[in-house]
């Protein structure tokens, strides 16, 4: 099966560097997958699961936004969290879903608050989306 090089860039560093056949993820237009030869293209990335085939498996994982780019067959993902399904702590994001809804539910908050806390409520969901490897 033909492939094309990918770089997964997280805030901790180079996530993941080698070849893989097929990247899906949810991008600014929807739904996107990157196949080998795919022309050159710059987008960036929403919160959801992302699907990465390498060697004829597919591995899911949690990916929280960012950008990718695709210049001549060489993928990067710049993503700000990126978490194969296995490394997902689900009572983490349990608790993080809990607390988000609690501060949702106060009244007092301040737009900026509220942006953070529907933010963090999210991020919390697509983790517990993501089904157990
Ligand atoms: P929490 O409140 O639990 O920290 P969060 O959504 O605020 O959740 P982030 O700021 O998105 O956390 O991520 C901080 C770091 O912790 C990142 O490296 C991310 O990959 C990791 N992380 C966050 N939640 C989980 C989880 N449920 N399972 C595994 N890793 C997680």
């Amino acid at each position: 099966m033909s492939s094309f090089h990918l770089q997964i860039v997280t805030p901790d560093g180079l996530f993941y560097d080698g070849q893989a056949e097929s990247l899906n993820l949810r991008a600014a237009q929807g739904g996107l997958t990157i196949l080998p030869r795919h022309t050159n293209f710059v987008t960036t990335v929403g919160m959801g699961p992302a699907k990465v085939v390498l060697d004829g498996n597919a591995r899911t994982a949690a990916c929280i936004g960012g950008m990718l780019s695709v210049i001549n067959g060489e993928v990067r993902l710049i993503a700000t969290t990126f978490e194969w399904a296995e490394d997902i702590d689900r009572e983490r994001a349990k608790s993080a879903l809990e607390r988000a809804e609690a501060k949702l539910a106060d009244a007092s908050l301040s737009k900026e608050e509220h942006r953070l806390a529907e933010s963090a409520k999210r991020r919390a969901q697509v983790r517990l989306s993501i089904p157990q490897a």
